[in-house]
Parts: C-alpha cells; structure tokens; sequence
C-alpha cells in the first residue's frame, strides 16, 4: 500500500507486551511505570487477526517487539503463526526485536519456526554499567543468549543506544567486539519518548560524535551496504564489519520510511513520532475483516509526512514510551 506522499508501507512492528524485565533509565520511567491493564493486552487471536489483515493489504516484514517480546507466555504460539505465513510466501521476514535476557531457552524454536535475523539491544559490555543501565540487568545472561542463537545459524544484529557521558568510552570496544564475532552494529541516537528525570538533551550523542571516535582510531569508508531501513552504513576495513549509524535526530529518515506500529493493546500509529493513531479493538470482534482492512487502509494512507521531534524539550513526546509503543 503506498500512503499519500507516495511510501510504500509494507514493514510493521508489532509489541506483543508492554512488559520487561529489564528498566532501561532511557525507555520507562524509573518509578511506577505505566502498564497497560492485562485485560487490555491484546491476545494471541487478535493478533492473529491483526497480522493477517496487515498483510492482506501488503506487509511483507513483520518484527515483533515489545516492552520486552520473550517474556509474553505465548510468544512461540505467535511466532510460529508467523512463521507458516513466512513458509507460504505472505511475508519475506520474521524479525525480532529483543534485550536478549531469554533467547538462550528460545533459541531453538526461533530458528525452527523461521527467524534467522534478531536484533538485540546491548549498551555496554562492561557488567556493572550494563546493570546500570538496565537497573538490574545481567550481561552474562544475554551474552549467553547472544550465542546461542549465533550457533543455530541466527544473524545477530546488536542495537547500541548512543548516551553521552555513559557509553561514549565503548564505542570503539563495541566495534572491535561485534567485527570479531561477526554481528552487524546500528548505533542510534535517543529519541525524546517518553518523559524521564534525566534532560533527554544530556543524554544526546549525536551519531557524528560516534563516527569520530570510530574514524580516528578504525577509519570508516564508505559502505556498498544499503539497508533499506534507516541505518546509513560505514565499512570498517581493518575488522571487515559493516556499521550503521540510525539518526533520527541529527538528519531524520522520515522520506523513506515504510514502516507502521501496532501497540500491544491493540493501536496502530503510523508514526512512532507522531500521536495520531486508532485503536483497533472495535474492529476485532466483527464477524469479517472488512472494517478492519478499511480503517487500516485510511490510518496508512494518512500516515505523517514527518516526525517533529528534535532535541529540543518543547518537541518532546512526554506520555508516551517506546516500552508501550514498542521499539
Ligand atoms: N525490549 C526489547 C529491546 O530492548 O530490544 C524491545 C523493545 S525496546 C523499546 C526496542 C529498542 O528501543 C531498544 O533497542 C531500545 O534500546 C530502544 N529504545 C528505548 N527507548 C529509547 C529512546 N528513548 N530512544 C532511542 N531508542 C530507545
Ligand atoms: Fe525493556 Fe527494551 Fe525498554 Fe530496556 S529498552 S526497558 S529492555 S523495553
């Protein structure tokens, strides 16, 4: 389906859960998170129905997010629904987005119902900072998670969230880590969703920063990778590895962007910046998809031109965090 300014909609992220058990200080806030009610949370049916008429009207990519995905019980139930749907060519890709914490106990059926590219988001590679950043998080455990599925024969795609004055020091150790082992890197700047006690403005690295440090010390040269999603990628020669820097602050992709979410209580945005959406639960109790695949079809069409958020507190999107609206 193309929207009014032309883009071709075929990618979705679905959160399955607003939940984690981990507390990033840049995604939730630190106390009294907001959690949608369990009732509310849509069920394995739902979004059955919900993945069947996106891809009706053209989705081929379908990622699943959350909060944090692995944690809902009936994840593989989902996955595996995904998966026949992969088998019979309705959709190219299976993706998963993940903190990692659970994969080693999945790692099997993940592969088996057809995932073979996860991205999992990690911080730091040094313990007590990744604790840190996570409030409570171990690295060993998603570490441990991070193999196991490289031995099924998964790619890993590891997602560092740039941070000033926190992870600036391990940008180059990242680097020489994933080129070493072989996994792809997207560093990306932070976003202001969701209002947290730290000023989103002394959190901000700009990606530049990033290619500097790397530069410096690695040299990066053009890349002949050319993702279609927003990462603008470098080639890094001394460690043979492809990195991607995702700007969405300093230099916003919004022109190519293909992309729709669907939260876990049943809304769809076509923007992750922008607060315009519907909720779908209306749609789902009717006897076919007809009002589901219009209401659908009119929320792409009017999908934004652009996201309006830039660094500046004003533009800020307070009420809203990426655990619920999913990453
Ligand atoms: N729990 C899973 C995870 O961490 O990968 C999936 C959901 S999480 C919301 C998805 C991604 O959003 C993660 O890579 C996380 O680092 C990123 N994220 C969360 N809050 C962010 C923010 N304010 N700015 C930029 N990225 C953010
Ligand atoms: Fe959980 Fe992912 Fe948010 Fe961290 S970034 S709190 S792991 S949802």
């Amino acid at each position: 389906m193309l929207d009014s300014f032309g883009r071709r909609i075929n990618y979705v992220r679905i959160s399955v859960t607003d939940r984690c058990d981990l507390r990033c200080k840049y995604c939730m806030p630190q106390t009294n998170p907001f959690f949608y009610k369990k009732k509310d949370i849509l069920t394995l049916t739902n979004l059955k129905k919900i993945s069947e008429a996106l891809i009706k009207l053209g989705i081929k990519k379908i990622r699943i997010t959350g909060g944090e995905p692995l944690i809902r019980k009936d994840i593989i139930e989902y996955i595996k629904f995904l998966g026949s749907k992969k088998i019979n060519n309705e959709i190219d890709e299976l993706l998963l987005t993940t903190n990692g914490t659970q994969l080693s106990q999945y790692s099997e059926s993940l592969f088996k119902y057809g995932v073979r590219r996860i991205n999992v988001s990690l911080d730091s590679l040094i313990s007590e900072k990744f604790n840190f950043i996570t409030n409570g998080g171990l690295l060993e455990k998603v570490l441990e998670g991070i193999f196991s599925i490289k031995k099924k024969g998964i790619e890993v795609k590891i997602n560092t969230v740039l941070i000033k004055n926190f992870n600036e020091d391990e940008i180059i150790n990242l680097v020489k880590w994933c080129g070493e082992h072989n996994f792809k890197l997207s560093f990306i700047e932070i976003m202001p969703i969701g209002d947290v006690p730290i000023s989103r403005n002394k959190q901000y690295l700009p990606v530049s920063n990033a290619k500097e440090i790397i530069n410096k010390e690695l040299k990066l040269e053009p890349s002949s990778l050319k993702s279609p999603g927003p990462s603008n990628y470098y080639y890094c020669k001394s460690l043979d590895t492809h990195i991607g820097f995702i700007s969405p602050i300093s230099n916003h992709f919004c022109r190519t962007c293909n992309r729709i979410r669907v939260t876990s209580n049943g809304i769809i945005y076509p923007c992750l910046g922008d607060n315009n959406s519907v909720d779908l639960n209306p749609f789902l109790n009717e006897q076919d998809d007809k009002k589901l695949i219009k209401i659908l079809q009119k929320l792409i069409y009017t999908k934004p031109e652009k996201h309006f958020f830039n660094i500046n507190e004003k533009s800020y999107i307070k009420k809203r965090y990426m655990n619920t609206t999913g990453g």
